[in-house]
């Protein structure tokens, strides 16, 4: 059962005709997904959007699709103090599947270029430690079906010297990710980025895979031709590192499938 469950049709608002308004632009989308043999695709939009989310065209492909499974997720951009503002979301909306993804400690946009330069205010390992904390939390809270890009503080490739240091602080995120059943993705759009490589690092995979966590894989596209890229290369991940536990999700319930 492959499915690519994070994508943005949306993208981030840039076009003149909304993508996610266009009926074509969602079904270009599936008909990629239907093209390179996925069995499903998800499409995920950022929650800062909602109110562009338009659910009658969702619903409309999701219904009408023939050959794949359509799903309706939502990545959430994750604030510990914004939980009870996310449950009533969710509660809200005919969704499939949440993601929980941090791109902010504090205020700070890290993921985002035009703040890059902020990465040289404190020390990195201050910001790795920060960072895990809240996934720690996402994990905790029991508001999202997967946990998106699980080392995106990596994206600029400011790593930390030794490696074992971000292990030791990434265990009790992935500890609080397994105690709850949730799934983490391979997310392949990490290659397109400064860091060059995939969500999360093959050291946490290996970890995931040693906890028995279930992964399910994203690409994060933004355009169709984008729709499961790098699947292989994920799927081989998956084997070399003994991940055989995955999920499906339909109306935020969950489904555990052996690869
Ligand atoms: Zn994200
Ligand atoms: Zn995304």
């Amino acid at each position: 059962m492959l499915i690519d469950w994070h994508t943005h049709p949306f993208a981030h608002g840039e076009e003149e005709v909304k993508p996610c308004q266009s009926r074509n632009i969602l079904k270009e989308f599936a008909s990629r997904a239907e093209a390179i043999n996925l069995d499903g695709l998800g499409f995920s939009d950022h929650s800062y959007y909602l109110d562009s989310f338009n659910f009658d065209n969702l619903l409309y492909l999701k219904n009408s699709c023939q050959n794949i499974s359509i799903k309706i997720g939502i990545e959430f951009d994750y604030f510990p103090e914004k939980e009870n503002e996310i449950r009533d979301i969710i509660a809200s909306y005919p969704f499939d599947y949440t993601i929980g993804s941090v791109h902010h400690i504090g205020d700070w946009n890290f993921d985002h270029p035009d703040y890059k330069f902020k990465f040289s205010q404190k020390p990195l390992f201050e910001l790795y430690r920060d960072y895990y904390r809240i996934i720690e939390k996402a994990a905790e809270s029991r508001l999202f079906n997967i946990i998106g890009h699980l080392d995106l503080i990596k994206i600029y490739d400011y790593r930390l010297a030794d490696k074992n240091q971000e292990i030791d602080l990434v265990i009790p995120a992935l500890k609080k990710i397994a105690e709850n059943d949730i799934a983490v993705e391979i997310n392949t759009n990490g290659l397109n980025k400064p860091v060059e490589e995939f969500y999360p690092s093959d050291y946490i995979l290996k970890m995931i895979g040693e906890l028995n966590i279930p992964v399910v894989l994203g690409s994060d596209a933004h355009s169709a031709e984008r729709v499961g890229e790098n699947f292989a290369a994920a799927l081989d991940k998956m084997q070399k590192f003994g991940l055989q536990r995955t999920k499906i999700f339909s109306g935020l319930k969950t489904k555990d499938l052996m690869l």
